[in-house]
């Protein structure tokens, strides 16, 4: 078979014949594709000693998937480049905010604009209004927003507000669903260390996560249970409305309904975080592609268009407890910043353009079917799916419903090796299993039968 790798750096091995294609590019005909990767490695080994683990997110640093990071130099549409001149199709586009392709043009000229006038204000700008109102309009639950500089910030903020607006401290999250890494949201997805509300990391203190109750995704019985067992002191119930940090992972429309209901009949607020899934799964996020109304909602990734910029909202009477409205303190000193309001209101504008979200769904639906062929055509259980610009699958026999699924179904050793045959190969995926895949308005058809002509490939040799 042909067209294994394509690139600068395609090396030819011994024994491989290399010819030039019809476009000029260099192809390699070879079951092995090598990838030369000595820059990346000086790099990360330099890192190492000055960053923990050498890095500053610890699943950039590929330990779930073993071997070494490769390191970028540059971004562009839906191609990363590495510092050995690799290049690559980017399935993980920063975890999210390459939604309309990286380092967009018509984004990166607003930008260069708005940094004439200053990049931090520490004072009110209009251009907070613009993207506030842009969020609200976009999203039907949303009557006010605070801009905030992360999805961790957002979600440590969002339980803040839904324990000062309910009088109530206890929080229900689901295990597998991550949203970010301020305490509270720190307690493992296991059955006995999850019911006691042990933390998941040290340095977490007992008290905080205390308070967190993990009930199962997709399973409303145990939702039910805990709401029965905690009657008159949960605040709330946080979710992602698609899991994308257990792998991804669909909802049931009756569960999201049913979280409704018992949040309603119980007096809690029901937060859907849409770090995720905000301006992804929809240009109304997830609650609007699945219909339901949550009361507060969390933001980041798509809406700083690639900056830090997180976000948090819901109905009025909620936002008003919020400083200075409110007794309920936040605060941010590069909160609503030109620079980042100007790259998420850009990205935004071009998501709104018609059309948009069909492209998104048509291309990701053609990976995400690819996928699920070729593992067909070479013998491997593979399971998953996609809604507009998400997707994942699992290697796995069994449809994946929840966190506990994924973690007793699917074969983490295969997706190492899947993981670095497919980097080998110019693809890009996020390393670990556990984490869904995205896709932007710059993935082309080719990129896309590039990537399944890898996978094909890949699967064969293992
Ligand atoms: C990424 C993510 C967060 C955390 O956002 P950061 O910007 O990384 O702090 C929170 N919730 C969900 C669902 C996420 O995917």
């Amino acid at each position: 078979m042909e067209v294994a790798f394509v690139g600068a750096a395609a090396v030819p091995a011994a024994g491989r014949t290399v010819r030039r294609a019809a476009g000029g590019e260099l192809v390699c005909t070879a079951a092995k594709p090598r990838l030369n990767t000595q820059r990346s490695t000086e790099i990360f080994e330099q890192a190492k000693k000055l960053m923990p683990g050498g890095v500053n997110s610890p699943v950039r640093a590929f330990r779930s998937v073993g071997g070494n990071p490769v390191v970028f130099d540059r971004v562009k549409g839906s191609k990363a480049y590495d510092v050995d001149g690799n290049e690559y199709i980017d399935y993980i586009g920063s975890w999210g905010p390459a939604i309309v392709g990286a380092a967009n043009d018509e984004v990166n000229e607003a930008l260069i604009k708005a940094i004439e006038k200053g990049t931090s204000f520490g004072a009110p700008c209009e251009l907070e209004n613009e993207l506030a109102s842009a969020v609200i309009d976009a999203v039907p639950s949303l009557e006010m927003v605070r801009m905030v500089n992360s999805g961790t910030e957002a979600c440590m903020s969002v339980i803040r507000l839904m324990r000062a607006f309910t009088g109530r401290e206890k929080l229900i999250k689901f295990s597998g669903c991550y949203h970010g890494h301020a305490d509270m949201y720190l307690v493992q997805a296991g059955s006995g260390v999850a019911t006691l509300g042990l933390p998941d990391s040290p340095g977490v203190p007992k008290s905080t996560t205390a308070a967190t109750l993990v009930a199962q995704y997709n399973n409303l019985e145990s939702v039910r249970q805990l709401f029965e067992a905690n009657e008159g002191e949960i605040a709330g119930v946080i979710l992602e409305g698609v899991v994308g940090n257990s792998g991804f992972i669909v909802p049931d429309v009756s569960f999201l309904k049913g979280l409704r209901e018992l949040c309603t009949k119980h007096g809690a607020l029901l937060c859907f975080d849409e770090v995720m899934t905000g301006f992804r799964i929809s240009y109304g996020g997830a609650q609007a592609y699945f219909d339901v109304k949550p009361d507060v909602s969390t933001f980041g990734k798509v809406i700083g268009g690639g900056l830090p910029v997180g976000a948090y909202g819901g109905r009025r009477e909620i936002m008003e407890m919020v400083a200075p409205a409110g007794p309920m303190y936040q605060a941010g000193t590069l909160s609503g910043n030109p620079l980042a309001m100007t790259a998420g209101l850009k990205t935004l504008e071009i998501l709104r353009r018609p059309g948009a979200y069909e492209q998104l769904d048509k291309i990701t639906k053609r990976l995400s079917n690819g996928l699920l062929e070729v593992a067909k055509e070479t013998g491997h259980d593979m399971t998953g799916g996609s809604i507009s610009a998400m997707f994942g699958q699992f290697f796995s026999s069994v449809p994946v419903k929840n966190f506990e699924d994924a973690a007793a179904n699917q074969d983490g050793a295969k997706f190492g090796k899947f993981h670095r045959g497919m980097l080998e190969r110019g693809i890009y995926l996020a390393p670990s299993a556990y984490e869904a895949g995205f896709t932007g308005l710059a993935h082309t058809e080719e990129d896309i039968d590039k990537t399944i002509e890898a996978t094909r490939d890949v699967l064969k040799t293992l």
